[in-house]
Parts: C-alpha cells; sequence; structure tokens
C-alpha cells in the first residue's frame, strides 16, 4: 500500500473514532499528510498513531493528538493565530490551511527552524511564518492573537501568552509536569481580561523550555 493510501486510512479511523469531528480538519489533513514532514527513515511509520522523531531528540505528535488540539482550537478562516513549538513544521501547515491566512510559528532550536521550513516549502506551504526564539513569551510584534496553540508541556500558563490573546481568544496548551506528563488546557480570555480554563484530561509533550517555561 502507498503511503497516501495508508494516510487516508488512518485519517478515517480518526473521523470513525470522533477525534476529527469537523470537515475542515478532516481535508487539512488529507491535504497534508504526516510523512511530508519526517525525514525519509520516519516516511513509513508517519500513518501510526503515535509521536515520531524529529531532528535535535523532539518529537511530532501522534495524529491524534493534533485533532485533538486543532478541534479545540476551532480554527476559522481569517484568524490571526500563533503556534509555540514548530518542530517539523505540519501542525503549522495543518493550521495555514485552516486559517487561510499567514500563520506565526516558533521554534527555540536552529535546527528545527531550518528543518520546518524546508518541509514546509517542499509542501507547497507558503503562509508560514517560521521564527527562531523562545515562544514561553509568546510573539509581541504581532499579537494579539485569535488562537494561541503550544505543543510543548509547561509548568504553569505562561502570562505573555494570555496577554497576547485577544478577547474571546484562546490558548491550548499542555501543563504539567517535566517528565511527560501534564494535563491540556484551553484557557479563553473573557472580554474583562480575565480567564476560563477546561481541563481536557492527561497528554504527554516534550517541555517548553523558556523564560516562562522550564529552566534549561
Ligand atoms: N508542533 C510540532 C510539529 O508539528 O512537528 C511538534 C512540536 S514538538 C512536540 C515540541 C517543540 O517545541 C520542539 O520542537 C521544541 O524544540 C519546541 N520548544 C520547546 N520549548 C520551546 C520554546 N520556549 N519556544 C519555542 N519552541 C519550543
Amino acid at each position: 500500500m502507498d503511503l497516501d493510501e495508508l494516510w487516508r486510512r488512518t485519517v478515517e479511523n480518526l473521523v470513525r473514532e470522533g477525534l476529527i469531528r469537523s470537515d475542515s480538519v478532516r481535508r487539512a489533513f488529507l491535504k497534508y499528510p504526516r510523512y511530508l514532514f519526517v525525514e525519509e527513515r520516519y516516511k513509513k511509520y508517519a500513518h501510526l498513531d503515535e509521536p515520531l522523531p524529529i531532528p535535535a531528540g523532539q518529537t511530532v505528535s501522534a495524529p491524534h493528538m493534533v485533532a485533538i488540539m486543532l478541534e479545540l482550537a476551532d480554527l476559522m478562516p481569517g484568524m490571526k493565530v500563533l503556534e509555540i513549538g514548530t518542530g517539523s513544521g505540519w501542525n503549522a501547515a495543518l493550521m495555514a490551511e485552516l486559517v487561510k491566512t499567514d500563520v506565526y510559528t516558533i521554534e527555540r532550536i536552529l535546527e528545527l527552524v531550518e528543518f520546518a521550513r524546508r518541509n514546509l516549502q517542499r509542501a507547497g506551504v507558503k503562509n508560514v511564518h517560521v521564527i527562531s526564539g523562545d515562544g514561553s513569551k509568546g510573539l509581541p510584534p504581532t499579537a494579539p492573537y485569535d488562537r494561541i496553540i503550544v505543543t510543548a508541556g509547561a509548568p504553569r500558563v505562561p502570562e505573555p501568552l494570555v496577554e497576547q490573546l485577544k478577547p474571546d481568544g484562546k490558548l491550548i496548551i499542555p501543563v504539567g509536569s517535566y517528565h511527560l506528563w501534564q494535563n491540556l488546557l484551553e484557557v479563553t480570555k473573557k472580554k474583562d481580561g480575565s480567564v476560563k480554563v477546561k481541563n481536557h484530561g492527561g497528554v504527554a509533550f516534550v517541555p517548553l523550555i523558556g523564560e516562562f517555561g522550564w529552566k534549561e
């Protein structure tokens, strides 16, 4: 079976399991298969519903995890969005397909900034801006955002990220321990600036390392 057919089956499984709920997320997954964002030797595993290695000892998340976060984020065309933790660039490509406008994504490891840019270019994604830096501080120049998705685990909700949300904006972030166990939080900023936090349960991400994350 070829990579596209394997991927199509993965996507349909996620739909059957109720993890992909919207047609827009389904179409984005079909447009940008995960195998486009991993090294050659991992392409044959890209349809498996588990994380895969990417350079610099990091990972690209499992398809079900990416689906859950994108469905929670409820991305609509025209939204201003920021991703923290570019990694392979796969989730940023999916976000770009959903918002149909510029996406900002920030990565602290230079090797991955370059890896993601290459992957995005090869996949034909034009509206993703990969920025090198510490995303735990957010990205003030292009703030405020309708949505911020953090794909690394933080010790607590970084204050700058809440500040950089628009009213009614949402932050999706894993918060918990350094050693691969966090709760996936949906943080909504109300019009008066206060926040509502909804816990979506246990997840396992690599650590968010930075000024408002874990110390190196
Ligand atoms: N979203 C990625 C993808 O689609 O491939 C997967 C991200 S991987 C699970 C987490 C990434 O967060 C790693 O690449 C890691 O280097 C990055 N990271 C950790 N702390 C960071 C920080 N403070 N700022 C930016 N990136 C960070």
